[in-house]
């Protein structure tokens, strides 16, 4: 896929969830999301997205790698926008303070309440 297609598929996924959260009364005017040719390399491995909190006035910023999106959602057989649209829900999370422990009892709920 190229950069551009990558960006738009990334502005059309990250639009459609902005106006879900806009319908749920949760207001987006804080975050900035991006993609990124680069690949990075952390501490946890290949980074497919990061999100850096900088100081309480400055947005927070979602940095998305092209790269290891693609590897990624092949591995998983996943459409790069199914996967993006699970990363971005990952990636709010985390800008509305939502640690991972609490992500996954959310998750583990919603199964429980759908059985
Ligand atoms: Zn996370």
């Amino acid at each position: 896929m190229t950069p551009d297609a990558f960006d738009q598929l990334l502005a059309e996924v990250a639009n459609k969830l902005a106006e879900e959260l806009t319908d749920a009364g949760l207001l987006l005017n804080n975050i900035v999301i991006r993609s990124s040719s680069e690949v990075v390399e952390t501490l946890q491995g290949r980074a497919y997205a990061a999100v850096h909190t900088r100081a309480p006035s400055l947005p927070d910023v979602v940095t998305v790698y092209q790269a290891v999106v693609e590897v990624d959602a092949a591995r998983e057989g996943k459409e790069i926008r199914d996967y993006l649209e699970r990363l971005l829900r990952h990636e709010l999370a985390h800008h509305f303070s939502y640690s991972h422990e609490a992500m996954y009892r959310i998750q583990a709920n919603r199964k429980e309440m759908s059985q």
